[in-house]
């Protein structure tokens, strides 16, 4: 069962995400969120951009030795991987090939529509849901 309800991106690192998105047009950009989860809350506390590897508008990939050394990587040793950030030229609503994805790493996905300027986060666990993005923790 899903739990998790919301995720809390700080404003400053909304602006970095949507700065990754805007510079990387035409392209779609992705990036791994790096942060702590407890009581069902996920505190998003580093954004790593990642290469998108498609160099696509419609579609991402991270390279899989980046994504590997990001995995290792000791810079955040109190941290876990816990969101997966890419931009779309288009509604920010998970495409089919990111379902597909989201089965297999079910963990947040925040999407950021740069034709809309939305940031969303989804999380498909049994089902597709949304999970809200605060920008600071409240009890
Ligand atoms: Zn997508």
């Amino acid at each position: 069962m899903n739990t998790l309800n919301s995720i809390i991106i700080s404003s400053n690192l909304q602006k970095k995400l949507i700065q990754i998105a805007l510079t990387s047009l035409p392209f779609e950009s992705c990036a791994l969120l790096f942060g702590s989860i407890s009581k069902n809350i996920i505190t998003v506390r580093f954004v790593e951009q990642m290469e998108n590897t498609k160099q696509s508008s419609i579609e991402f990939n991270m390279d899989p030795d980046e994504l590997f050394k990001k995995y290792q990587d000791l810079s955040y040793p109190n941290f876990n991987i816990v969101g997966i950030f890419h931009s779309h030229p288009g509604p920010p609503i998970p495409s089919s090939t990111d379902i597909m994805y989201m089965k297999i790493n079910p963990i947040p996905w925040v999407i950021y529509s740069t034709t809309s300027n939305e940031l969303k986060s989804f999380l498909l666990d049994e089902q597709l849901s949304d999970i809200s993005i605060k920008n600071k923790f409240v009890e």
